[in-house]
């Protein structure tokens, strides 16, 4: 008895007998692995539905652009939490001082968060049709869009871009990523709705100001 190993103080409930630390190791490493190729996989969704949308939304002519240096450095930092900083961390080891564990929860959330920012994503860029444009503008024939997922919010694609936030923290198991892509959101957010919302009031008036009176931003009936 005096001789016992440590190991066997553990009761067989806590650790199941066939799971050795190996094992628990291995597994951790596979998830870790299909959420990074998951989270790829879901970045290429992304720039497809952006390039298509935008491709075709260009035979609308633009007629105002507001800001375009502003707006540029906007997105470019905004693209950098997004995908630089993702993409440092997936190639490189660079930032390996701030990786974390996985965990099945975390994972299964991770999923779930970039599967519905991908499909508000979606929905957004097809009910704003040939009126979308990744800066800030004005098109020839633009049309106020208050039906599809526009009919609830009125940003569904910034709250595609808070959801892609979330997913990311998720599915990259690494504290600078999870935050590059928060800074990602805040740039794009913070820097662009006002200005957007006072470029579409002096554009389309009262009915944008009705359209606001009831709807809010981001999150159906509460912000
Ligand atoms: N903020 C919106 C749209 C982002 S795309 C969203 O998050 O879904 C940015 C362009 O969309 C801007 O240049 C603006 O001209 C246009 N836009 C924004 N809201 C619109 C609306 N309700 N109808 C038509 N165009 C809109």
């Amino acid at each position: 008895m005096a001789n016992r190993p440590f190991v066997a103080e553990w009761p067989s409930e806590v650790i199941p007998a066939s799971t050795g630390c190996g094992e628990i190791l291995r597994r951790n490493q596979v998830m870790t692995t299909a959420a990074k190729l998951l989270w790829v996989a879901f970045a290429l969704c992304w720039g497809v539905i952006r390039f298509r949308y935008a491709h075709r939304a260009k035979r609308n002519r633009q007629i105002e652009e507001q800001d375009r240096t502003y707006e540029s450095v906007l997105l470019t930092l905004s693209f950098i939490g997004y995908l630089a900083v993702p993409v440092l961390y997936l190639g490189t080891s660079w930032l390996s001082f701030a990786d974390y564990s996985l965990q099945p929860v975390l994972f299964g959330a991770g999923i779930v968060a970039s599967a519905a920012s991908l499909w508000l994503f979606w929905r957004s860029h097809a009910d704003l049709g040939r009126n979308f444009s990744i800066k800030l503008v004005i098109r020839e024939q633009h049309a106020l869009v208050t039906t599809g997922v526009y009919r609830v919010i009125r940003h569904p694609m910034y709250a595609s871009a808070l959801l892609w936030s979330f997913g990311q923290a998720l599915l990259l198991p690494n504290w600078a990523t999870a935050l590059a892509g928060l800074f990602g959101f805040c740039i794009l957010y913070c820097g662009r709705v006002r200005r957007e919302e006072t470029l579409m009031l002096k554009t389309f008036g009262p009915s944008y100001e009705e359209y606001m009176m009831r709807t809010k931003r981001l999150v159906p009936h509460i912000y």
